[in-house]
């Protein structure tokens, strides 16, 4: 194992199940200690009196790594920042945090009662971004920290009846994009894993040879690669059944309206060339876009390129 994680102390939130397990234990295999959290709920979110963290704490302690369990409700700014404080008391520091916790309350949007859409968001956007503030100052300091985010296919894509959910897993990819930048002076690595996988979320939708291909453990590796010392950062890793694939947010080249074309009725004509795939480029930040449509619109008018300060 040459890639290893002694002497690191990593957070895994929702450890207690499922991915959040599986990439505790890999992480404390590779060396880490690690706080596994989970409140110990149902997949709706409700009280279960699980106590799924303990138990994988003692499994990670039965294979001689060191592990503590904390039951924080990640929604929970101050029982947040009271975990990092107590691993940081026990450890001595946190260098990885994994924001894996997650629920499901699904429905069609038409049948969707607000309370529903947000508890979903509170979960994984607020919980995410709550935990991510809690280290954040502590890892600035240290100049180093490895973060990840764990997106969906339906926040990247869209799913019937997900609307809460995919709204929140595309918020902490926009999370993603802001901390890798504002992290990056300071060599904080902030990733988005992207999984699909076998879990008890996912077992009623899928057949059992599925299921079987699927296990957490085909995706641990990449989360793992994700937060080592050497990882990419603002990277969305796709990862299931031992497959891996990066997915990117793409503008394509697009064309700059003039005149009588700057109308609503230019714009659809021009539609095929808008929605060309040829060229088509990641943006590094969002100045990178304005300079784009400032550059194309001021050559598509003849004038001196603006922007060059950006
Ligand atoms: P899971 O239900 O097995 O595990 C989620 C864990 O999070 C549970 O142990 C639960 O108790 C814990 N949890 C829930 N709310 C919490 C809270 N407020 N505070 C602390 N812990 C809390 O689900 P899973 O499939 O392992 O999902 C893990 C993550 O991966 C989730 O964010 C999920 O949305 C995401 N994901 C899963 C799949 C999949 O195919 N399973 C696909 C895309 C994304």
């Amino acid at each position: 194992m040459s890639l290893r994680f002694d002497g690191q102390v990593a957070i895994v939130t929702g450890a207690g199940a499922g991915l959040g397990r599986c990439h505790a234990l890999g992480l404390a295999e590779r060396g880490a200690a690690v706080v596994v959290n989970d409140l110990g709920v149902t997949t709706d979110g409700q009280a279960s009196g699980s106590d799924a963290a303990h138990a994988v704490v003692e499994e990670i302690r039965a294979m001689g790594g060191r592990a503590m369990a904390n039951g924080a409700d990640v929604t929970d700014f101050d029982a947040v920042q009271a975990m990092v404080d107590a691993a940081i008391a026990e450890f001595g520091q946190v260098d990885i945090l994994v924001n894996n916790a997650g629920i499901l309350l699904d429905k069609s949007f038409a049948k969707m009662e607000m309370p529903a859409f947000k508890k979903v968001v509170d979960v994984h956007l607020f919980g995410t971004a709550n935990c991510c503030k809690a280290v954040w100052g502590h890892m600035a300091e240290r100049g180093y920290g490895r973060i990840v985010v764990t997106t969906s296919c339906s926040g990247l894509y869209g799913n019937f009846g997900q609307s809460n959910y995919g709204a929140a897993k595309a918020g902490v990819v926009g999370l993603m994009n802001t901390l890798a930048i504002e992290g990056a002076k300071k060599d904080i690595r902030v990733n988005t894993l992207a999984p699909t996988a076998a879990t008890r979320m996912t077992e009623s939708l899928l057949t059992p040879e599925t299921l079987a291909l699927l296990q957490p453990e085909t995706i641990t590796p990449g989360l793992l690669a994700l937060v080592a010392e050497d990882a990419p950062t603002k990277m969305i890793l796709g990862a299931g059944g031992g497959c891996f694939a990066e997915i990117r947010i793409t503008e394509t080249q697009g064309v700059a309206l003039l005149d009588e074309d700057l109308t609503p009725e230019g714009v659809i004509a021009a539609m095929d060339r808008i929605r060309d795939p040829e060229g088509a480029e990641v943006m590094d930040n969002a100045f990178s876009q304005t300079r784009k449509y400032a550059r194309g619109g001021a050559a598509a008018r003849g004038l001196p390129l603006p922007w060059n300060d950006i």
